[in-house]
């Protein structure tokens, strides 16, 4: 293929998957992917445009605005075209935005009316001699589709306009946004599965779907609400020589304008309020999806005018997204502590969630085969909040002939063992134990943070400097190391103060808790709490160490394999020889609060709802510890129930009961104050 029929190709290829999405979205108000992914699909095609204007096609989606009207409504043409807006992505895109702005109207104060981009479904309002007659979708901004059947449902919009103040124009036409604000969305969707029936994805598609029915019924049993950000038309006149003061006049008559409307002075200040608003968005009643950043001054609106889609005068300013498209670079395994072999994907670097992403987890092998993931491979990943980011899904349209499957490894890619992968696990092991350097170097990694030795000076590049040194074979070799204090010196920029730091903060490390001990250990499956359920139960070190399966499993947190791991770590001689070298240097601790003393013996607890700090069997297991029953139901007998986020009828039931109630904060100091949670 030649260049020119490549970019043409690439062309088409983007305006079919787009007109795709276009259909399922504006049409079907069922979009099936992120409108991140959209917008960063529709932005190649731009780019692509931009650079070969010779190729623009007459059905691209970049010229034109959202999708066809329903024939199913009767067609209404819009007296003023209902455009779309420009989108912005970042300060120096919004930056790049006001340059334009200043080009055109040299010498002119600028100052910026910010607006909360409301995510809903645009429809224009038209009220004669102040009674509303016509309400209108966008459809393609051209002809929209009379739903004025719907939008009359709509409670918290004016069906007759009165003011004190103003008078009430002749014609009056209002734009703005009808959606589904966050609380009637949430009780709609739990209202829907109680009764068995579909849920919405979001109050957009809600709104959109409620708005294009027949029956005007359904309208108005949802909770759907309209706000208005413009006047397309006012006769006589409304007066008004700002965008800020044109909303303000609305409210007159009682319209909903966004909880959040502001002016900035300069487009530093307007970066400043996107990041206060993107920070607080959560705490809004209404979803958004950005700001729209308008330039105030009506007259200068008028001067800088429109393109084919869109004002020049205003652009959206969308939040980073949440999912990205970006290319498979290869495929890594990585090695564990434990031996676990992790495939991560190595990403084109794509800003995603607010941050730059380039390394993904993947799991295991199956997932690879469940998304069908091949190194070349244009993937979404996704990434909310804090949460981890993850591969979502595979464009297999976007696949590259060179694309290369990717097969578990028969060795260990970094001591090439062989990798075993037992029927039944998903998870593929090296089966070089501590022969294998990662799971030295992890278990080294493992043994000095900060749950367990704590050993704050031992970071990653001591460790790495001492393996190469060959100093550090296990970590019993961690309380050797004054012998090697010569060598150490010989390390570049590793002074005498910093060895000194080392040494103080190795033997200060000495004096631990049994639970640390234990974790610092790295058994298979043995986290922070079960550590702290082992030394519970066993009181010592000794006693764990000649435990059977049978005694183990007494453990509050310990199950069947949990047990047989603990058992295999303690057979084997190489641990048994670490711990006998760990305690000789002179590990020691306190001996825990006996069982006998637990606080809550024979007290029946119950915990509910969401903890944001840790799982509900996590916070079982710390009852549990201190003697307390944990039970799935409150009842009479019940002596105090935890609630978290959310909690429903259980804690209902307790309260009816007159139970005492703990919330997360107070649960915490309770584990604090018992020693089941470090301060
Ligand atoms: P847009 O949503 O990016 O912006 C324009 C719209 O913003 C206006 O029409 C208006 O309705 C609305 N708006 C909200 N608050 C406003 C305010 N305060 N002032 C002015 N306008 C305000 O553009 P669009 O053309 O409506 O839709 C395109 C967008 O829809 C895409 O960027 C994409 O995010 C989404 N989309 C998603 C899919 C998908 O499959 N997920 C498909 C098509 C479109």
């Amino acid at each position: 293929m030649t260049e020119n029929s490549t970019i043409k190709a690439q062309m088409r290829q983007l305006i079919q998957i787009l007109a795709k999405h276009n259909h399922a979205y504006y049409v079907m108000d069922q979009p099936s992917i992120e409108d991140s992914e959209y917008d960063q699909l529709f932005h190649q095609l731009k780019a692509l445009e931009q650079q070969y204007p010779e190729y623009v096609q007459a059905d691209t989606p970049t010229s034109k605005v959202g999708g066809k009207a329903l024939t199913k409504f009767a067609s209404v043409t819009h007296a003023v075209p209902m455009l779309s807006l420009g989108n912005v992505f970042n300060q120096e895109e919004l930056f790049a935005f006001a340059r334009r702005i200043e080009e055109r109207l040299p010498n002119q104060k600028i100052q910026y009316d910010v607006e909360l981009k409301f995510d809903g479904l645009a429809i224009s309002l038209w009220y004669e001699n102040g009674v509303l007659v016509r309400g209108v979708t966008r459809g393609d901004g051209e002809t929209g589709e009379d739903i004025t059947h719907n939008v009359k449902t709509i409670r918290n919009l004016p069906k007759v306009l009165s003011s004190a103040q103003a008078q009430v124009p002749t014609l009056l036409e209002v734009r703005g946004e009808v959606l589904i604000p966050k609380a009637g969305f949430e009780k709609l969707n739990a209202e829907n599965e109680a009764k068995g029936e579909k849920t919405f994805a979001n109050p957009r598609n809600a709104a959109a779907g409620s708005l294009r029915q027949l029956d005007p019924n359904v309208a108005a049993s949802r909770p759907l609400a309209f706000y208005a950000y413009g006047i397309a038309q006012c006769e006589p006149p409304h007066g008004q020589t700002t965008m800020y003061a044109s909303l303000e006049w609305l409210t007159q008559f009682g319209f909903t304008i966004g909880e959040s409307h502001f002016i900035c002075d300069t487009i530093q200040d307007v970066q400043k309020a996107y990041e206060k608003i993107n920070a607080e968005r959560a705490d809004l009643s209404v979803e958004i999806d950005g700001l729209v950043i308008k330039v105030d001054d009506l007259k200068q609106q008028r001067q800088l005018g429109f393109l084919s889609r869109e004002p020049r005068w205003a652009t959206a300013y969308k939040f980073p997204a949440v999912a990205a498209l970006t290319t498979v670079e290869n495929i890594d395994w990585q090695v564990g502590r434990t031996g676990t072999l992790t495939p991560v994907a190595r990403l084109n670097p794509v800003a995603v969630g607010g941050v730059t992403v380039s390394n993904v987890t993947l799991h295991n092998i199956g997932e690879i085969h469940r998304l069908d993931v091949r190194i070349g491979d244009t993937v979404s990943v996704y990434r909310s909040g804090d949460v981890i980011p993850k591969v979502e899904k595979v464009w297999p349209e976007f696949r590259p002939d060179e694309a290369v499957e990717v097969h578990l490894p028969e060795q260990c890619p970094v001591c090439d063992s062989p990798v075993v992968m037992p029927e039944g696990e998903a998870l593929a092991r090296c089966s070089g134990g501590l022969y294998c350097a990662a799971q030295r170097i992890e278990a080294i990694r493992h043994f000095v943070s900060r749950k367990a030795m704590d050993i704050e000076g031992l970071g990653d590049r001591w460790v790495e400097c001492l393996l190469h040194l060959d100093l550090l074979k296990n970590v019993a070799d961690i309380y050797c190391l004054h012998e090697h204090r010569e060598q150490l010196l010989s390390i570049d920029k590793m002074g005498e103060k910093s060895v000194q730091n080392l040494f103080d903060a190795i033997e200060n490390s000495k004096k631990t808790t049994l639970a640390s001990f234990i974790y610092a250990l790295g058994i298979r499956g043995v986290g922070e709490t079960t550590a702290r359920m082992l030394a519970n139960t066993f009181q010592t070190f000794e006693a764990l160490q000649n435990a059977d399966i049978e005694a183990l499993k007494k453990t509050p947190d310990v199950g069947d394999i949990t047990a047989e791991w603990i058992v295999d770590f303690f057979q084997a001689p190489h641990n048994l020889e670490v711990v006998k070298r760990l305690l000789e240097a002179g590990i020691h601790w306190d001996a825990p609060v006996a069982p006998t003393r637990q606080p809550l013996n024979g007290e029946s607890w119950v915990v509910t709802g969401t903890l944001s700090s840790m799982g509900r069997d996590e916070a079982t297991q710390l009852l549990q510890a201190l003697g307390a029953r944990v039970s799935g139901s409150v009842s009479s007998k019940t002596k105090c129930v935890v609630a978290g986020e959310k909690a429903g009828s259980k804690l209902d039931k307790a309260e009816k009961l007159g139970i005492p109630v703990l919330n997360e904060e107070q649960f915490i100091a309770l584990m604090k104050e018992h020693g089941q949670i470090e301060d």
